[in-house]
């Protein structure tokens, strides 16, 4: 069975994020950028699913700017076999993403897409959905674990109300939640075999895709400061504040 990761390249979710002065967007000149962390847990679910001899190939996927390559030499060196980088310096949005994605999946023929359920920079959680939906395959979103039988793939999804077990059929699209698994880091050893694995590179237009954007953004705001807080010397004190500057009591 052939898997496809579709991986993003973000802010590193370390980084205190800066919004530009123009409010455009966020800056990103400088700044450290790695896979998104959903992503690292959708290329360790593939890679153990090849490791227990249920995945028999993993191609991880990223579209974006030519740095998008480190990204899935990342994925690489956790075990993927091989990449393919879709080109491009323009800022693609989820439904773009899944149409590009769509065509690699009519030409690679994997019986399952494993994404992230969000990219921590737009933390849209459509582009899963929407791939789902341009193929007209079944969907398990948000999965905490996944298990592989007889051509299906049975979905556990932490719910409100506690834990939703689904049943799809493959081929099928799952996107996976934090608690699925804990990603592993790469050894050095691995790092080196990634190196010499192949990287196939797109560009849009060779895929035949129209990638151009349907959103504008109007405008990225930084969240208000917080003001300084104040230390009171008693629960009398306290209680006046709350009362009479405050009025939440
Ligand atoms: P989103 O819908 O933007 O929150 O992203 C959900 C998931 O779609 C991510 O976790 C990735 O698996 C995938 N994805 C989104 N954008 C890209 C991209 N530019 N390249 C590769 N995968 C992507």
């Amino acid at each position: 069975m052939k898997v496809l990761v579709p991986i993003k390249r973000v802010i590193d979710y370390n980084v205190k994020v800066r919004v530009k002065a123009d409010k455009t967007g966020v800056e990103i000149a400088n700044v450290k950028m790695s896979m998104n962390p959903f992503d690292e847990i959708s290329v360790e679910e593939a890679v153990r699913m090849k490791e227990a001899g249920k995945a028999d190939e993993i191609i991880a996927v990223s579209i974006g700017v030519q740095q998008c390559q480190e990204t899935i030499r990342t994925a690489l060196a956790m075990g993927a076999d091989r990449g393919i980088h879709i080109k491009t310096d323009e800022d693609i949005e989820p439904l773009a993403v899944a149409k590009l994605l769509k065509a690699l999946v009519e030409k690679e023929s994997p019986e399952l897409v494993i994404l992230g359920k969000q990219a921590i920079d737009d933390d849209s959680n459509q582009t899963g959905q929407k791939l789902a939906a341009l193929l007209g395959w079944a969907q398990g979103t948000f999965a905490s674990k996944i298990d592989l039988q007889n051509g299906k793939a049975e979905i556990t999804r932490e719910v409100d109300s506690g834990l939703e077990i689904m049943e799809v059929n493959l081929p099928a699209i799952v996107t996976v939640d934090l608690r699925l698994n804990e990603p592993r880091y790469a050894s050095l050893p691995n790092i080196m075999k990634a190196k010499k694995k192949p990287i196939d590179e797109f560009s849009i237009a060779e895929l035949g895709i129209d990638a151009t954007s349907r959103l504008e953004i109007l405008s990225v705001e930084a969240p208000k400061q917080r003001e300084a807080g104040v230390m009171v010397d008693s629960v009398a004190s306290l209680v006046d504040k709350l009362k009479n500057e405050a009025r939440v009591i």
